[in-house]
């Protein structure tokens, strides 16, 4: 594959809702294009594809969304052939190993940008311009607090999540309260999905 940019984490402060999780869905959206339109013009590319036995099931419907029908079409159709020949040779065995390449990218992306994170944390500006974001989701949350780490970063997370977490929570009322109001909506709009993405992360994203 073609190497896709590079992003980091300090783009992403400007976003409302995880950081980590933000970059991530860029960094997959991106992947998932290139290798949507590769998988179609490459046999190569294609065939890396049929022998991870396709997609998981999230990143097969996402993918069907981005692929023309055409597009969708030859894909599944080489991977029926590679299923009626696994029949055939008598090596069709009751386990389904699904390979997602897409999931394995995520992956590695999801553990870069931890890491980056990480390094970002020593630098007290970064700390400022992180307590000015949502933070991050509790999944991304306990992935950096599960990082080796001096005592006072563990605070400054665990301080600094309490803080978003009382801020959100003051957006959700402003929220719930002006729907049966004024309907004047500010910051507090986007508070429900952001709550949401507090708890779970970002769709799509495994534990
Ligand atoms: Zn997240
Ligand atoms: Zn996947």
């Amino acid at each position: 594959m073609r190497a896709l940019m590079e992003r980091s984490l300090r783009v992403a402060t400007e976003y409302r809702g995880c950081l980590i999780c933000h970059v991530l869905d860029r960094d997959e959206s991106d992947f998932m294009a290139e290798l949507q339109y590769r998988t179609i013009k490459e046999e190569k590319v294609r065939q890396d594809v049929v022998s991870s036995k396709g997609y998981c099931n999230f990143h097969f419907h996402q993918m069907a969304r981005m692929a023309s029908p055409v597009g969708n079409a030859i894909l599944t159709k080489d991977l029926i052939d590679a299923e009626i020949k696994e029949i055939e040779k008598g090596s069709f065995g009751p386990t389904l190993r699904i390979d997602c390449p897409i999931c394995k990218y995520a992956d590695e992306r999801e553990e870069s940008h931890v890491r980056e994170f990480r390094a970002l944390l020593s630098e007290e500006s970064f700390q400022k311009e992180y307590e000015a974001t949502d933070g991050l989701c509790r999944i991304h949350l306990k992935r950096i607090l599960n990082l080796p780490q001096e005592g006072e970063l563990h605070q400054f997370m665990l301080a600094s999540h309490l803080m978003h977490l009382n801020l959100l929570k003051v957006q959700l009322e402003t929220f719930i309260s002006k729907m049966r109001s004024t309907r004047d909506f500010k910051e507090e709009k986007d508070s429900w999905w952001v709550a949401i993405e507090k708890m779970v992360g970002k769709r799509g994203l495994k534990k």
